[in-house]
């Protein structure tokens, strides 16, 4: 049997090494965090009267990473918190303590030599059966466990994290001809369901998949660049959104990467492969002259791209100068932006002959193409890995083939023939056998082209796509806000689907219409999605418009509608499982608290922003946020309701939002019966098993008791504050309004300290308190701002 994971060691605590400790110790492994003893002494440590014995100097090294993961932005952590669970060491002393847990990560330099030496080491000292792995960005694995006894061979394998390792998907895992295919299956499933990645099975290849196509097609792009006589920022302003790529395009994402690591990965390729494929990977002269001058990206203050004062200038390859960014303009990137649909987008492109950008992008795609289909079968098993492998690493919308299928494989390959590009046969022979796509979905089910005919994809079970389960069995109900779908077993599920996810009145009636034929017809109910964001909050447009039109009377019904929505599923029969991701603001996050239980995934980013727009919570999330605090607080204990009032106060009146969802935990969003899951595409299934386990448990809603409130002297200690930050300058007398409003509703109104009141009283309060607000010119000009900037407004 495999040994479970149960303790980690990370060797080397640089970028790699860090990063993956911070991630074990997100997902609640105790990690040893080692590397190697200085050989010198700092000037400070000198200063300390230390010598290189000293335990300090002695691990320097893991102590300073641990330092930076608290300092780092995106943060690795998602609680600072986590950082109790990584124990630092050194090479010499702790080496021994390897024994003590079940699996290794080596993430030391990138040289061969270098880890095969440590190999050898752990292989003295490690217990049989534990886990070793290496995190390489592309040497060969097998070479790496040469020499290696046969138990360390079992169990060794690549565990290949992109960085940075908490926030990007993909993690790619490399056995040999030696790893115990159980140690695999049980990697894969770790990888999935406990760190929460996008796995993929790689073979021992240079760079393995998703750098070997990424860096191929990066060097295509700097040729085409350069023979076609584009510049940096023109390439960068076609290659990000407009094709389904991140907005850091293809130079800017360079310069995040860094030029250093690139080009050492380019040359990995390079030296490992021969003839036409060899010269892909040489990286031009203007690259390598901007290494030597130390132009490497962001971490060295300039690279492609230069920041001066507020203008971002772009490196001009040909003088080695930096000149004001360019764009490229052209008609099919006028319809491009106009046309609805990725694959509308990218064949108004591809197919716009004599059009500079056109042009441009398919001669990058087409190479890339048709390279990616070629290695079919050397670098994975299948299509579906290397998609998957370039969607999760390198936040592509669409894999190469997906985009294939979206520019249509019969026309392009016409046109690549035409050309005179040499097409795989396995491709030909598929278009012969009359197969014209890479993909297709039946009865909700996805298939993938291998010769010999479609595979289905396999996935994790624990995989739903709303998308499919639509085509599949259709929806129950519908609006043009939302859907209500068979989430199957009994269980269904309310989709928001209105723009951004936004809530109006479409989805308030269709809360309602689905808690009533979930009370008819199922277990319970999940609400979810797989937009973008779960809920960026109420739809502020609409309700600009009535309140500039002074429709009060229409607003006033609007946000009652919502409360009462709320209330109701806060006690409805049967469980409501809300399972918010990303960004889960406002209402959404009202939505969030009314939940009978929330199964939050790891990446949530949750909180109350109303003041931003000059408002303040007006769908009951003053009330939920103060009564799940209340609720946490351990039965018996004296309760001080103006602490309690003063902490949700500060939650809303400084708009905080959480960066995780163990953080959403801190700030009071979440409380201990709420679930995370580590594994965004896990969430609509472990929501389902929430509401499940609530079922079989005997579900009941809870009782509806009156709250107890802090009252008038509350009130007067969450003003204090505010009152004080606006004498001093600190936030504007509009703010000041805003927070009376809001303390005013959080204490209750004016009844004495520990009055219990209903909760449709607090409703009440909060209602009032909206409207007032949002019939403030001030207000309305802070909506108008973030509707139109995006940004909030100071007045
Ligand atoms: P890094 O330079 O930040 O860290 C390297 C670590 O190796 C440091 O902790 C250093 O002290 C240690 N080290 C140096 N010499 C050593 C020696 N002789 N013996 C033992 N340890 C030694 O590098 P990194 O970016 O963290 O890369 C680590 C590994 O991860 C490499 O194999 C790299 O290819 C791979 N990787 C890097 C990235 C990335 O984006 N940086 C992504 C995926 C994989």
């Amino acid at each position: 049997m495999v040994k479970r994971i149960r303790r980690a060691a990370v060797l080397g605590s640089g970028v790699m090494g860090s990063g993956i400790a911070a991630h074990l110790a997100n997902v609640g492994i105790p990690t040893l965090l080692l590397d190697i003893v200085p050989r010198e002494l700092t000037k400070e440590e000198e200063a300390k009267g230390w010598t290189l014995e000293h335990k300090q100097v002695r691990n320097r090294l893991a102590n300073q990473a641990l330092e930076r993961l608290l300092k780092q932005k995106p943060a690795p952590l998602m609680s600072k918190d986590n950082i109790a669970l990584i124990e630092t060491g050194n090479f010499e002393d702790d080496f021994h303590r390897l024994a003590e847990v079940d699996w290794i990560i080596e993430a030391v330099v990138e040289k061969l030599e270098v880890k095969k030496e440590v190999f050898a080491r752990v292989d003295e000292v490690r217990t049989p059966g534990t886990i070793v792995s290496s995190n390489t960005s592309g040497i060969s694995i097998a070479a790496m466990a040469e020499g290696r006894s046969d138990d360390f061979k079992k169990h060794f394998l690549g565990t290949h994290f992109f960085n940075p390792p908490r926030y990007l998907k993909l993690l790619e895992i490399i056995p040999t001809e030696h790893t115990d295919p159980d140690v695999v299956a049980y990697m894969k499933s770790f990888g999935e369901d406990v760190l929460g990645k996008g796995v993929v099975m790689a073979k021992d290849t240079p760079n393995f998949i998703a750098n070997r196509i990424g860096t191929y097609g990066l060097l295509v792009t700097v040729r085409e660049m350069m023979q076609g006589g584009y510049s940096v920022g023109e390439v960068d302003s076609v290659t990000g959104p407009l094709i389904g790529r991140p907005k850091s395009a293809t130079f800017r994402t360079l310069d995040v990467v860094g030029l250093d690591t690139f080009v050492h990965v380019a040359n990995n390729v390079y030296e490992n492969v021969e003839g036409e494929e060899k010269e892909a990977f040489r990286v031009p002269e203007f690259m390598k002259t901007m290494l030597e001058n130390g132009w490497l990206g962001s971490k060295s203050g300039q690279g492609f791209f230069v920041k001066q004062g507020k203008d971002i200038l772009e490196l001009n390859y040909v003088t080695m100068q930096y000149e004001p960014r360019k764009k490229l303009v052209t008609p099919a990137v006028e319809m491009a932006k106009q046309a609805k649909g990725a694959a509308a987008k990218l064949q108004t492109l591809v197919y716009a002959d004599g059009d500079r950008a056109g042009t441009l992008l398919w001669n990058i795609i087409a190479p890339t193409l048709l390279y990616t289909a070629r290695l079919v079968g050397e670098i994975a098993d299948d299509i579906a890995a290397i998609d998957q492998a370039m969607k999760w690493g390198f936040g592509w919308e669409q894999g190469p083939f997906e985009l294939w299928d979206a520019i249509g494989l019969e026309k392009s390959v016409r046109k690549m023939q035409s050309e005179g590009r040499d097409i795989p046969s396995w491709i030909t022979d598929m278009l012969d056998d009359g197969a014209t796509s890479f993909y297709k979905t039946e009865n909700g089910r996805l298939f993938y082209y291998a010769p010999g005919g479609y595979k289905t994809v396999e996935e994790n079970e624990k995989v739903i796509h709303i998308r499919r389960l639509k085509e599949a069995r259709g929806v129950i109900k519908k609006n043009a806000g939302a859907s209500l779908i068979d989430l199957g077993d009994d269980v269904a599920l309310l989709e928001f689907h209105s723009p951004n996810n936004a809530i109006g009145a479409d989805i308030v009636q269709m809360i309602n219409e689905a808690l009533e034929e979930v009370n008819r017809n199922y277990k319970g109910l999940v609400i979810g999605n797989q937009g973008k964001n779960f809920c960026v909050g109420a739809n502020l447009a609409m309700m600009l418009m009535e309140a500039q039109d002074e429709n009060f009377f229409e607003l006033e019904l609007a946000v009652r509608q919502f409360q009462q929505a709320l209330l109701k599923m806060k006690y409805n029969p049967k469980p409501v499982v809300v399972a918010p991701f990303a960004m889960t603001l406002g209402g959404g996050a009202e939505v969030s608290l009314a939940a009978s239980r929330i199964q939050a995934a790891a990446e949530t980013y949750i909180g109350l922003v109303e003041v931003g727009v000059g408002l303040i919570p007006g769908g009951g999330g003053n009330k939920e946020l103060y009564i799940k605090r209340l609720n946490s607080l351990p039965r018996g204990v004296d309760v001080d309701y103006v602490k309690i009032a003063a902490s949700v106060f500060e939650t809303i009146a400084m708009a905080k939002v959480s960066t995780s969802a163990a953080e959403a935990r801190e700030l009071g969003f979440l409380n201990h019966r709420d679930g995370i899951t580590m594994n965004g595409d896990h969430l609509l299934y472990e929501a389902k098993q929430a509401v499940l386990s609530m079922y079989e448990e005997g579900y009941r809603p809870p009782v509806r008791k009156k709250v107890p409130v802090a009252g008038e002297s509350g009130y007067a200690a969450m003003l204090l504050g505010a009152q004080s930050m606006f004498h001093s300058g600190y936030i504007s007398e509009h703010d000041l309004k805003i927070a009376k409003k809001l303390a005013y509703v959080l204490a209750g109104g004016k009844v004495p300290y520990g009055t219990e009141v209903d909760e449709q009283y607090l409703l009440d309060l909060e209602r009032e308190a909206f409207l007032s607000l949002i019939g403030e010119p001030k207000t309305q000009a802070r909506m108008q701002h973030m509707l139109v900037k995006g940004k909030p407004l100071r007045n």
